[in-house]
């Protein structure tokens, strides 16, 4: 641990944003400033191909307080978040993301009520209309801080954060990885939880101790692209869900009992035509029952098959990154 510890530290993960990053750094350093000189900005560039690390070296070169780390290939947004807490030496740990989605100007807030009392602020996305086309939409879906949050990706990221709080028993709406860790949580964060399959939003509200909310209204990517396609989130919603909770899981026995209740009902049905003299109604209803069957089966597979597949990356213990390069650190740290 190096001798001074900065008040705050503020983690950004990068992947490709050699557009923006500059003029992102330039804004978190005047709204740090405004609050204390003590600060350090760590930025992980997660295994961008542009020149994203390049701009990190030099602004480090002028502003000894931005520190980097390159990681060795593209982890994930997960993966960089989780190397940054692992480096973050301040008193209190910022999250947020290089495309000013998540406003800077809401740093002093989390910090007030931070220092008021809370271990964790979350910042939370408020409600915002669109107008775009259903295609448009579509590729919005399932994830949060995009640059046109239409209404039908609203719905889906609604039906999301519902499912998630459902399966993980706790609140999840309108959740973001904007937050503030009390360095006592970030430090619990890194060290306690060795899993694989992260979901920091998830974890960060799991872990309990003091925690507040913050308002704020997600802005348009200051410039750059988004990496994620309508595919990539909904795998990622998918495995996030199963890798925080097991209740997914619980879906197969309800699938079973709804089977049994169509056998009851076709039974029953094939009984009283039988009474009333009619032939029971043949090769359709076989067809079709056993294709219902086949398809419940498969999908209740397909759960388990999730489940084993996790249990598979877990218990590989790969490493959730691997460190390439980094910039800015005392080595004792
Ligand atoms: N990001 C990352 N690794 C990735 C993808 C994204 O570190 O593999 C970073 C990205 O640079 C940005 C943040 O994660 O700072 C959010 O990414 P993006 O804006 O693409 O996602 P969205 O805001 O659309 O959810
Ligand atoms: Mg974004």
């Amino acid at each position: 641990m190096s001798l001074s510890k900065p008040l705050l530290s503020v983690v950004i993960p990068v992947y490709e944003e050699c557009d923006i990053l500059p003029d992102t750094l330039k804004t978190i350093v005047a709204v740090l400033t405004s609050i204390s000189s003590e600060f350090e900005i760590i930025v992980v560039d997660d295994g961008s191909r542009d020149a994203s690390f390049a701009q990190i070296t030099a602004v480090h070169d002028y502003d000894p307080r931005i520190k980097g780390i390159r990681l060795s290939r593209n982890f994930g947004k997960e993966a960089a978040l989780l190397a940054g807490l692992k480096r973050a030496n301040g008193r209190a740990v910022i999250t947020i993301d290089a495309d000013l989605q998540h406003p800077p100007d809401l740093i002093p807030k989390l910090v007030e009520q931070w220092q008021a009392g809370a271990a964790i602020v979350h910042a939370v996305k408020q409600e915002r209309r669109s107008h775009h086309s259903v295609a448009q939409q579509f590729k919005n879906l399932l994830r949060s801080e995009r640059r046109e949050e239409g209404r039908l990706y609203q719905w889906a990221q609604y039906a999301f954060n519902w499912a998630f709080s459902r399966a993980a028993g706790f609140d999840m709406m309108g959740s973001s990885d904007f937050k503030l860790l009390d360095a006592k949580v970030a430090r619990l964060l890194v060290e306690r939880f060795p899993e694989y399959g992260r979901f920091y939003r998830g974890l960060s509200t799991w872990i309990g101790f003091k925690q507040a909310l913050v308002p704020f209204t997600v802005q348009p990517r200051s410039g750059g692209n988004s990496h994620w396609s309508v595919g990539a989130l909904m795998r990622y919603a998918w495995h996030t869900l199963t890798a925080f909770s097991s209740v997914p899981l619980q879906i197969i026995p309800l699938l079973g009992v709804l089977m049994f209740i169509v056998t009851l009902v076709l039974g029953v049905e094939a009984v009283i035509s039988r009474l009333s003299g009619n032939a029971v109604s043949g090769f359709a209803t076989l067809e079709i029952t056993i294709l219902f069957t086949g398809s419940l089966i498969m999908i209740g597979l397909g759960i388990i098959g999730r489940y084993l597949a996790q249990i598979y990356d877990e218990l590989k213990r790969r490493p959730v990154f691997l460190v390439a390069e980094e910039i800015g650190f005392d080595e004792k740290d």
